[in-house]
């Protein structure tokens, strides 16, 4: 008899895009004139820089010819790209990082997922609440997270750390010895960012209790004030303790071209039940090997292409642009009277819903009122509930019209 992974059954339906799908829907069948403002997903929406598609172009004009086509590729990634990584991503901050302990992938969704497979079930897991999705699920998958509380709507093994205006979203370390723990900084909802001074702590926490920092940077480029660190390896001891995620998703507009990259320094391990020392890298190559083979030649191309002098002017004005965006979200908040976080060094908003509403609620009478379509902060854990998750990736003409139609509510 065939059986499944029954932690699989462990996970909670997630209702949230879904619903407000069908929530959308059945508002513009019922109004069908009203022009809809989706400030909601967490896509992309201006086109890939030029540079990026004349690299598309010239390495698919190398895979028409005999001599310069490409089959598999090195699962790692190529050379031509790892270097500039290093170059370019690491180097330039002062940071060490060496070729082989970037692996590119399709994604830095995949590769947080997939991280968990070379681990023991036996880890105590730390996330955020709230909190982005995949940690979390992809954990219950593994069999880590225990059976789920209805009533607190948490899973019984789970450590949640809450993030909260009360706190500045800025985390307590776990009161617990934990051993892996998801940090995603600039945070996906909350858009908020710790300093040097405050992730130290946690790298601190992380050697003190011999655990590890998954450290998720997908939106690293969008920080821009000071004293707010790009990668967690400007923390000193962070190589000892921390893998990063980065991707090219919202870097540089590649969330349908597929390409990220996560780093594993040399330096990290972890241990056995006898408590023999293992090194990651090593075990993570072995891993990528066995399922994983590479990522599209023209995809690495087209990533390389953003560490010219161009490329970072071009991926620049596309992230200014959506800083803009989310700048003018903020005021347009803030003049209305909302407590509003993030905004700053992140494509994020969140707002704290008025008190007489639930966040979905909230949902409700922005899409009612003012045709706008947000996220639910419920949705991304308990402690989100309150709040609002709106974004800065839609055109500037409809982020303006949005405020313009939540002043006039
Ligand atoms: N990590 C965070 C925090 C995200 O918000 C997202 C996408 O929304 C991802 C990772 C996914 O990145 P990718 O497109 O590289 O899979």
């Amino acid at each position: 008899m065939i059986r499944i992974n029954e932690n699989y059954l462990d996970l909670q339906d997630s209702y949230l895009f879904s619903t407000i799908a069908k929530k959308v829907s059945k508002y513009s069948k019922e109004n069908p004139n009203k022009k809809i403002i989706k400030l909601g997903i967490g896509d992309v929406s201006l086109p890939l820089a030029p540079i990026v598609i004349k690299a598309i172009h010239s390495a698919t004009d190398e895979m028409a010819k005999k001599e310069t086509f490409r089959g598999y590729g090195p699962e790692q990634g190529y050379d031509f790209l790892r270097e500039k990584i290093v170059e370019y991503d690491y180097k330039t901050k002062g940071i060490k990082i060496q070729k082989d302990e970037i692996f590119v992938s399709d994604g830095a969704k995949c590769d947080t997922g997939n991280i968990v497979e070379i681990f023991s079930n036996d880890n105590i897991i730390a996330i955020t609440d709230p909190v982005y999705p995949v940690y979390l699920d992809s954990n219950v998958m593994a069999g880590r997270a225990g059976k789920y509380d209805t009533t607190i709507n948490k899973y019984e093994k789970i450590v949640y750390m809450q993030a909260v205006a009360e706190n500045n979203f800025s985390p307590e370390l776990p009161n617990k010895k934990v051993d892996m723990i998801y940090l995603c900084l600039p945070n996906n909802p909350t858009g908020t960012v710790l300093t040097k001074d405050e992730l130290s702590k946690w790298v601190q926490y992380a050697k003190e209790n011999k655990s590890i920092i998954l450290f998720d940077s997908a939106y690293e480029a969008f920080i821009r004030e000071e004293n707010i660190p790009h990668s967690i390896y400007e923390i000193e001891g962070a190589k000892e303790v921390a893998i990063e995620f980065k991707s090219f998703s919202k870097t540089a507009g590649f969330t349908g071209v597929r390409c990220a990259y996560t780093v594993i320094p040399k330096q990290l391990k972890a241990y056995t039940k006898e408590g023999k020392e293992v090194n990651l890298n090593k075990l993570w190559n072995r891993r990528q090997c066995t399922k994983f083979n590479g990522v599209p030649y023209i995809t690495q191309r087209a990533a390389e292409a953003i560490y010219s002098c161009e490329g970072q002017i071009q991926i620049k004005e596309n992230i200014d642009y959506y800083l803009e965006n989310a700048r003018i979200i903020r005021q347009g908040l803030k003049n209305a009277g909302y407590s509003v976080y993030g905004g700053k060094n992140a494509p994020y908003i969140w707002l704290k819903v008025p008190k007489k509403y639930t966040s979905w609620e909230f949902f409700d009478y922005l899409l009612e009122k003012a045709n706008i379509v947000g996220t639910p902060g419920v949705g991304f854990g308990p402690s989100g509930e309150g709040y609002f998750r709106l974004t800065a990736f839609a055109s500037r003409e409809n982020t303006i019209e949005a405020m313009e139609r939540i002043k006039n509510i």
